[in-house]
């Protein structure tokens, strides 16, 4: 039995938040708001190196039914626990849990000028993006929010606008939730193209769209969330992100963006675990534009390699694959992929595959029947044949 996650439809999701608006608070919503989960094709543990990724949105969203309120006051409700508080009373770590990521997205609007003193709301969520598998379930939180805030506030929501409400989503992640991320997954969430993929330079937060029209060509990629056990890796991100500092600054460059883009060879760092973690950074920066050539001219099927050679990078050089990203990964490549990788920060979540639409049930087979044979717990599928949209008003 291969379990599926669905993606709801725009009718589907938005009943579900408003029924669940009605019942907590009464009465009606001003309105539903949407906005997607992620995955990223390739470009895995660079944004934080000034470099470039290749994400598309999820057909997976996060709804939010939404009224606003003339008291400053916040009352949120999901399937976790209720919060209600005053945006005044919003602080690093404060609310703690689910709702930082919404209170933190109203207290940056707040803080960057762009809402009246009195400006709140009542948030009831509904999601069809799996919790903490990668798929960047908060960025979805934070970004149907700061969509539903600013049409509501009525602020710009041009892709300019969007940046912007970009920025307040990743800084109530950082500063309200505590959680230590770059700037890519609010970006696609908020500022993705249907039917493409975006790619990200974190050294200008610039996008440009990419044609990514599976679909059309008889593919879909495969999202594979193993539904790892959360592990012990707190701590992990930190100090990647510092052996990546630390690489640029013995290089004498002022971040690994500048060393790809100068062809600068990393081999001559002294410390080998130094020339291993510079070397994934500067050879996925160059996969992630090789990756674009070869979408911008149609040719698909070639980014395979790509993406297997960026999972054996993260896996050997950069040492944040696990046993359940390993196997998913290579039962995908025994059963046809043309190419598979971990997705995300790793440790864990999800996997991709790229795969011709008429294997994605036997893929999925083999992945889950590989994942079996080896004890790990039974994996999730999510199947995407057109990249989703951005964040959008539903009702
Ligand atoms: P990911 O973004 O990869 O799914 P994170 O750990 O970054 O994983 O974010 C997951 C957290 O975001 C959850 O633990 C919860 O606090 C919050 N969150 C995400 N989606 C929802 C939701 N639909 N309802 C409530 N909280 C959510
Ligand atoms: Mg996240």
């Amino acid at each position: 039995m291969t379990d599926w996650l669905a993606a709801l439809s725009d009718a589907g999701l938005a009943d579900a938040a408003t029924a669940l608006y009605r019942a907590e608070f009464g009465g009606e919503p001003d309105g539903v708001w949407a906005a997607p989960g992620r995955v990223n094709l390739i470009g895995e543990h660079v944004d934080y190196a000034g470099g470039l990724s290749l994400p598309i949105a999820l057909p997976h969203r996060t709804a939010v039914a939404v009224r606003r309120r003339g008291d400053g006051r916040l009352r949120v409700r999901s399937g976790l626990a209720p919060w209600d508080g005053a945006v005044a009373d919003v602080a690093p770590g404060n609310p703690p849990g689910w709702a930082a990521y919404l209170a933190g997205v109203v207290w940056a609007m707040h803080r960057d000028g762009l809402l009246g003193s009195d400006f709140g709301v009542d948030v009831a969520v509904v999601s069809a993006v799996p919790i903490g598998a990668g798929l960047s379930s908060s960025a979805a939180l934070e970004c149907a929010l700061a969509f539903a805030v600013a049409d509501l506030a009525g602020l710009p929501t041009d892709d300019r606008g969007r940046a912007r409400l970009a920025s307040c989503c990743v800084a109530a992640e950082n500063e309200i939730a505590l959680a230590p991320t770059g700037g890519m997954d609010q970006a696609i969430s908020l500022r993705a193209t249907a039917g493409h993929a975006l790619l990200v330079d974190s050294a200008d937060d610039s996008v440009a769209p990419v044609p990514f029209d599976l679909a059309g060509r008889g593919m879909a990629l495969l999202v594979i969330d193993t539904r790892a056990p959360h592990r012990l890796v707190d701590g992990q991100y930190a100090r990647r992100r510092t052996s990546v500092e630390t690489a640029a600054s013995s290089l004498g460059v002022s971040s690994l963006r500048v060393a790809a883009d100068q062809g600068v060879d990393v081999a001559v760092l002294d410390d080998p675990e130094l020339v291993r973690r510079a070397r994934h950074v500067v050879t996925e920066i160059g996969r992630v534009r090789q990756a674009q050539i070869l979408l911008a001219s149609g040719r698909f099927r070639e980014i395979g390699p790509l993406l297997t050679a960026s999972h054996v990078s993260l896996r050997d050089d950069f040492d944040v694959s696990c046993p359940e990203l390993d196997s998913a990964v290579t039962a995908a490549l025994g059963a046809g992929a043309h190419g598979a990788r971990m997705t995300g920060g790793g440790f864990g979540g999800s996997a991709i595959a790229l795969v011709e639409a008429s294997d994605v049930d036997r893929v999925a087979c083999e992945v889950s029947s590989a994942a079996r044979s080896r004890g790990l717990v039974s994996p999730a599928f999510l199947c995407v044949d057109v990249a989703g949209g951005p964040a959008t008003r539903l009702r």
